[in-house]
């Protein structure tokens, strides 16, 4: 394997901003030594180290995998833009950020693809370490490249570029198939004997080479396999329990800036709402939960490893956790002497919620969030949104008496039935929840208001509703905005050429790979970041594909096959179309 600790150190590091983030020497690294491991592995988080590095779900594989006997794993990030450039310039290869390790000499690439804007850097990874784009132009000397998370539910846009995806929770098939490649190794196995063994072997492994994708007039008309011996169907990896998977005890700490620096702890895995437009909410089932005894277990060692002053409990919806008072009432009597403080980020606003902030002094009093979705009752019935406006107005209050100062509020607009009164009902209700600060000490609240723009999801009852087009987007920020003038409320907008591309993106079918390499070939980098995303680059790259986006964002037939209908997550489609069915007569009531 190629060591590159000279050249890294001599021509990079000096010449690129914030050089803390390629170091990769943290508190709690620990990659095992790649030259005495017999598979190693890297995985890429494909953004930038800020954000990678406070990635839970890699964190967790990086600690499986080194645990493993005979394994080696390390881990890479997205370089930015200064940092690529010089690399491409001194011809310096993408590297592990612990070995030094040139990553295309590693034995597999596992890339965890959490948001569809990342897509770009994918490829940048790929061709920074020198591995060619495409699966098909692979040898045996390249590594396996495998990738997981959110994106591997609708895996075909990046299908041409991903020789396995792994479907669902990772940990267990990611322990498989190190073991297939430790075996092929040991063999002599050849890479496509190795493709076929996972796709035979590993019921949520998908490897597209292997499914021939079906086009009628246009339009996506199915997979067609081209092998008798794969599966038909691919099946989503379920972890039985929170305990099958590594209880992280001591969590990286971050070099370099990064968006999350405290202790963060998966208390639950799955949420028990299915909001229907929501795909974690129907991809992560079951709902399985940690112990609270667990959680204080980890929070104390997680603390006394890293120093930090901060423990996030993380779930999708924490206030779900059946025994949420019980948590706060023993980590506040464990941490309170020594002011680590503790953070809940994803409440749902309700009675729970009412009695929470008086639980504890250590609950952190940064800012209230809630996930309203939608400004009106009626809308939030029919997507499924289950709390109502005197939950939140209560709630709300119940903050602010407990000293909670901030309040945000995240919606959607551009929902399926939504109308004028609707998009009012959204200000509307913000002054509502700021005035009721005035009864608590006679001011009133700042509200801070994020609008996103509704992008109909893969698995979701909501995937066969269209979306909305930019003039309408447009026409709903400029209402808003103007409503909004010497109010309390503050709104924040979504920027929706990026949304648009999302939906297209998590929509399409695998012709959306010649798209996402052209727009990669016109400079799109880091396109979730809104100071490189660079909507020109991809308006040309579906030109030169001579393919829409919008034909992506029009309503699909609930008769037509989808290009991720061959994923077979915890909900069937027969579900979520009874859901759909039932989102639609909601909207007539
Ligand atoms: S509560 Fe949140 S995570 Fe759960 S289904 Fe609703 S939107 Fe999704």
């Amino acid at each position: 394997m190629r060591d590159l600790r000279e050249i890294i150190s001599r021509q990079l590091l000096p010449r690129v901003t914030r050089p803390s983030q390629y170091i990769g020497l943290e508190t709690n690294a620990r990659c095992n030594d790649p030259a005495a491991a017999e598979v190693t592995v890297a995985l890429a988080f494909p953004d930038a180290y800020t954000i990678g590095i406070s990635h839970l779900g890699s964190q967790i594989l990086y600690h499986l995998l080194n645990d493993l006997p005979g394994v080696a794993c390390d881990r890479t990030y997205c370089p930015l833009p200064d940092a690529e450039d010089i690399m491409r310039h001194e011809r310096i290869p993408l590297f592990g950020w612990e070995s030094r390790l040139a990553i295309a000499d590693f034995d597999v690439l596992g890339f965890s693809l959490s948001y569809e804007m990342q897509v770009t850097n994918v490829l940048t990874i790929l061709d920074l370490a020198g591995i060619p784009l495409r699966s098909c132009d692979r040898t045996d000397d390249d590594p396996i490249v495998i990738a997981g998370d959110t994106l591997a539910d609708s895996p075909e846009p990046l299908a041409d570029f991903i020789d396995i995806f792994l479907v669902g929770d990772g940990e267990a098939p990611l322990s498989e198939l190190v073991e297939l490649v430790r075996q092929s190794k040991r063999r002599g196995a050849s890479r496509e004997e190795l493709l076929l063994a996972a796709a035979w072997r590993i019921p949520s492994a998908y490897v597209p080479r292997f499914y021939q994708p079906q086009y009628d007039d246009g339009r996506f008309a199915g997979l067609q396999r081209l092998r008798d011996d794969v599966p038909e169907a691919i099946d989503h990896a379920r972890l039985p329990g929170l305990d099958h998977s590594p209880a992280i005890t001591r969590p990286l700490v971050p070099l370099a800036e990064a968006v999350h620096e405290r202790v963060v702890i998966e208390i639950m895995r799955g949420c028990p709402n299915a909001c229907r437009f929501c795909q974690a909410g129907f991809t992560r089932l079951p709902v399985r939960i940690r112990s609270v005894d667990e959680i204080v277990r980890i929070a104390r060692e997680s603390v006394a490893a890293t120093g930090f002053r901060e423990i996030s409990l993380l779930s999708l919806s924490t206030s779900d956790y059946p025994h949420l008072d019980e948590l706060i009432d023993r980590l506040t009597a464990e941490f309170a002497s020594q002011h680590v403080s503790i953070s809940l980020p994803s409440l749902r606003v309700d009675s729970q919620l009412q009695q929470l902030p008086k639980l504890t002094s250590t609950v952190r009093k940064g800012g209230l969030t809630i996930a309203a979705e939608a400004g009106s009752e009626r809308l939030r019935r029919a997507i499924g949104k289950g709390i109502t406006e005197a939950d939140m107005l209560a709630g709300v209050r119940a903050a602010y008496e407990a000293g909670w100062r901030r309040v945000k509020v995240y919606f959607m607009a551009g929902l399926p039935g939504e109308t004028d009164e609707d998009i009012e009902a959204i200000f509307d209700l913000c002054l509502r929840l700021s005035d009721t600060r005035r009864d608590v000490d006679g001011q009133r609240g700042a509200i801070s208001a994020s609008v996103s723009w509704f992008v109909p999801k893969p698995h979701t009852p909501m995937q066969w509703s269209p979306m909305r087009d930019a003039d309408y987007f447009w026409s709903v920020r400029t209402r808003l905005r103007d409503r909004a003038r010497r109010s309390p409320v503050q709104f924040k907008f979504h920027r929706i050429e990026q949304s648009l591309l999302e939906a297209t993106l998590c929509r399409g079918d695998r012709r959306m790979g010649d798209v996402i390499e052209a727009a990669w070939r016109n400079g799109a980098r880091l396109d979730g970041w809104t100071e490189h995303f660079n909507n020109d680059a991809w308006m040309t790259a579906f030109a030169q594909a001579d393919l829409d986006p919008a034909d992506y964002r029009r309503e699909i037939s609930t008769n037509a096959p989808t290009p991720w209908s061959h994923i077979h997550c915890p909900r069937r489609c027969d579900f979520l179309l009874a859901e759909y069915e039932r989102m639609q007569q909601a909207l007539t009531d």
